[in-house]
């Protein structure tokens, strides 16, 4: 019996192969993954154990076993033959009824000359060779994500760090600029010297020098220049390709035996055009809506998207996609604050930002607000003596 496939044991491919099982399936599962051992969690990647790389597993090899997952690590599929549905694997194949490509995303690289003396940060061996470097003077370029949490990680530990970005300022893609502004101020506050609007001119084993001609000095220059979907094996199989592999609101791809899935998958959305998410949660809620599909469902995805970071003693989380032309209400909240976005009255993202945890909790009742598709006043909603627990009941009740 040929059973479901799975190409990618990162999160999405790893939370598929589980679903599978949750939903009752009890044909052969098999999860192929690239890296050798047990699939593992990135966010820990850049929160380290006394200077050591973590790499937690997302289960452990009794937990395939129990459920029957066939787990190949350490191995590449080099084609799918869609007529056949056949997978051609380094020296075997393997047959498929259903496949779900869960290949996620790789750096983008630089091409100025020495790039390659940068090192990416992806995967447990690229975070462990960064920490070993990392005793000097550090270049960081791209002032995303993993730009800003790495230097907030080695300032932690007395480095001097220097990020180099070509935008006007960091944490652009993702973070609403009144966030990635209180962010950057920590950063500066903490020592963290900045080049934005700034292309590369070359790397060496000295540091970077700038097209400005300006010389960043540094012995470990990093590269975080954001990802790209991993869409080759897609291509090749004549799959609808763009900025990731296309897919239906289902995760199903133009093949209707193929899914995709996670950092890879450009989703239709319901106004037109597609949505690729580069995110945890994503992975792990796309994941599930792909294993129930796979099995015969008909669920469309429509998780909320929801993402954190961790900068200093700064918890940054991030509901919804806020974005420009939305209303925006702030609320305080403690030593932080939150956001709330309004699109035509429609209560649609928030974000905040403050020590610790502690604008875990809003964010979660910001999030069944807007789950329970509430409307709030916007004056009600700026007022901090109304709680967000208050606003949910009525919406619940309305
Ligand atoms: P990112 O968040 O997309 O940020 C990359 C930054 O590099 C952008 O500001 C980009 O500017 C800039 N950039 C691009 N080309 C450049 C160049 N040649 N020189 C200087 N700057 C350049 O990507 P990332 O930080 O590399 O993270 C990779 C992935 O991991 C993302 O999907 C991210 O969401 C994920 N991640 C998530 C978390 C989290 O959720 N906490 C943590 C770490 C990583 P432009 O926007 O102008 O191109």
């Amino acid at each position: 019996m040929n059973g479901m496939v799975i190409i990618g044991a990162g999160e999405c491919g790893t939370r598929a192969a589980f679903a599978l099982r949750e939903q009752g399936y009890d044909g052969p599962v098999t999860l192929i993954g690239a890296e050798a051992g047990l699939p593992y969690e990135r966010p820990p990647l850049s929160k380290p154990d006394g200077g050591q790389a973590i790499r937690k597993p997302i289960c452990e090899q009794a937990a395939l076993d129990a459920a029957g997952i066939d787990y190949r690590p350490g191995m590449s599929v080099e084609a799918i033959d869609r007529q056949t549905r056949t997978l051609t694997l380094t020296g075997s194949s393997l047959a498929y009824e259903r496949l779900l490509i869960a290949t996620g995303a790789r750096p983008r690289r630089l091409t100025c000359p020495g790039a390659k003396l940068a090192l990416d940060f992806r995967t447990h061996a690229d975070a462990s060779a960064v920490l070993v470097a990392a005793t000097g003077p550090v270049a960081i370029i791209g002032a995303g994500l993993i730009g800003m949490e790495l230097a907030a990680l080695l300032r932690g530990r007395g480095i001097k760090v220097t990020v180099i970005e070509a935008g006007p300022a960091p944490l652009s893609r993702a973070v609403p600029p009144h966030l990635a502004t209180a962010l950057h101020d920590r950063h500066i506050a903490e020592g963290v010297d900045f080049h934005f609007g700034q292309g590369i001119q070359q790397i060496n084993p000295n540091g970077v020098t700038l097209a400005s001609g300006d010389h960043v000095a540094a012995g470990l220059v990093i590269s975080a220049i954001g990802v790209i979907p991993d869409t080759a094996l897609a291509q090749t199989a004549g799959l609808a390709t763009g900025n990731g592999i296309l897919t239906d609101a289902r995760l199903a791809t133009s093949d209707p035996a193929i899914f995709a899935a996670g950092d890879c998958a450009a989703v239709a959305q319901p106004g037109g055009g597609h949505m690729r998410l580069e995110s945890w949660r994503n992975a792990r809620d796309q994941a599930q809506i792909a294993a129930r599909n796979m099995l015969g469902g008909t669920e469309d995805f429509a998780a909320l998207h929801w993402f954190w970071s961790d900068q200093y003693d700064l918890g940054l989380q991030v509901v919804g996609l806020p974005k420009a032309g939305q209303e925006m209400v702030t609320r305080p909240l403690g030593d932080g604050q939150i956001s709330l976005y309004l699109a035509d009255g429609l209560l649609v993202a928030a974000a905040g930002l403050g020590p610790g945890n502690s604008i875990a909790r809003d964010i979660r009742l910001a999030e069944m607000l807007i789950a329970a598709g509430s409307r709030p006043d916007p004056k009600v909603l700026a007022d901090p003596a109304v709680g967000l627990k208050a606003l949910l009941k009525t919406a619940r009740a309305a």
